[in-house]
């Protein structure tokens, strides 16, 4: 077995596997090594959105999607542009003004009465307000696009090792040589970790420290109904889609807090929280309130303090933790953390608001100031 590689990737979820994916195609040999199999985690389990015009990523990603499944050769299953619906004034006053926001940035939104968001989404009901129609972002199939990033890595030459987890990263005065696995030690000559909740563990031997809170987010799919005009729908404080078979597949807070410290590296997301999201997608889509949920999941999402995701580069280790947007924004992130490999920098936008050094002065307590611990935790 190969030992050697100029660049190894911890962990295989949307964020390792895109990166894995840009250096490939240009010949870089890479190494994906993971503690499960693809896209496991988070990268699987998700809503699928794609559109985070608050992100330095943004415009990446959005030049990005429309291209992946010819980029991948394999198919996402990504629809453009989305819904956001209101059933409060409240939501609506909110929505109106996220559209203006999106307008002065240049990102096109329309403002949609009720009966043209009713027009869009037939199972809306007579509670809806109003909404907006979002001209830009999207969504995809987790599930598919794991896989075509899987696909086209390994097309590309590049290795994946699954069932393989890191349990040391060998780096002497900071610069990573190798990485120790139950399967044996692996050299690179540049570090990718993008371990999503575990990134913080995996960083603390070589005097890193990523401040994250981990929570558990759920997803609940219903059985199929005819296909909208656009998948894409958010409102009532939740984000989904419905698929392609027509299911609809949706998520939302509140979120539970929980502490992957305590529950080691192997904690397991549950789905305590379903019944709540269950009535809220029924009160925002009435109309399919008779349909059954046919299946639910939870996933974990790392939390940063100010809720952004950090890449950044140190020495030769590159570090990504996405926070809630590592779905959507992976394209972009994939071609951000090449750049930032190959480059040193980043060559198409300004990373200087995602860098690990403005938690420098954080709170020791600051998962505890911002209310953000696990209730077995809270003591
Ligand atoms: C329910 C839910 C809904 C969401 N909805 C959206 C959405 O609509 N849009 C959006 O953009 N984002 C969404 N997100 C967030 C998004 O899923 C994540 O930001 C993204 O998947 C993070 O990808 P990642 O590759 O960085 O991390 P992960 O998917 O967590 O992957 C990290 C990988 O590292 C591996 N690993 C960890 N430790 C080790 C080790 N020691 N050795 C080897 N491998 C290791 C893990 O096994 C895992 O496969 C949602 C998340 C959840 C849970």
């Amino acid at each position: 077995m190969r030992t050697g590689y100029d660049v190894i990737v911890i962990g295989a979820g949307v964020t390792g596997l895109s990166t894995a994916w840009w250096l490939a195609r240009e010949g870089i040999s890479v190494l994906v090594l993971d503690k499960g199999v693809v896209g496991a985690e988070a990268s699987s389990r998700n809503g699928g959105g794609a559109s985070h015009y608050q992100s330095p990523l943004f415009a990446e990603e959005q030049r990005l999607w429309p291209q992946m499944d010819e980029l991948l050769g394999y198919p996402t299953e990504f629809r453009p542009e989305r819904v956001i619906m209101a059933v409060t004034e409240k939501q609506l006053g909110h929505y109106l003004y996220i559209g203006e926001m999106c307008n002065a940035m240049g990102w096109r939104v329309d403002p949609l009465d009720a009966q043209q968001v009713r027009a869009m989404v037939p199972i809306a009901g007579d509670n809806c307000l109003g909404g907006i129609h979002l001209r830009f972002g999207g969504h995809a199939n987790p599930q598919r696009t794991v896989q075509a990033y899987a696909w086209a890595l390994q097309d590309h030459g590049g290795r994946i090792v699954q069932h393989c987890p890191v349990t040391a990263i060998e780096a002497p005065g900071g610069r990573a040589r190798a990485v120790v696995t139950p399967q044996g030690r692996f050299e690179c000559d540049a570090l990718v970790v993008a371990a999503g909740p575990q990134i913080a563990g995996l960083l603390a031997p070589l005097g890193i420290d990523v401040p994250l809170a981990a929570a558990r987010a759920e997803m609940i799919v219903t059985e199929p109904l005819p296909l909208m005009q656009l998948g894409g729908v958010d409102g009532n404080g939740l984000y989904g889609r419905q698929t392609l078979r027509g299911n609809l597949a949706f998520g939302g807070g509140p979120h539970e807090w929980i502490d992957t410290r305590a529950e080691g590296p192997g904690a397991r997301p549950s789905t305590p929280l379903l019944r709540g999201l269950a009535r809220r997608v029924a009160e925002l889509f009435p109309r399919a309130a008779h349909c059954r949920v046919i299946r639910s999941w939870a996933g974990i999402v790392e939390n940063t303090p100010d809720g952004r995701p950090i890449l950044d580069r140190l020495d030769n280790v590159v570090i990504a933790t996405m926070s809630g947007v590592g779905f959507g924004l992976s394209p972009a992130t994939g071609h951000a953390l090449r750049d930032l490999v190959v480059e040193e920098t980043c060559t198409f936008t300004d990373l200087s608001k995602l860098a690990l050094a403005r938690f420098d002065a954080v709170a020791p307590d600051w998962r505890e100031i911002k209310g953000w611990i696990a209730e077995s935790s809270a003591g």
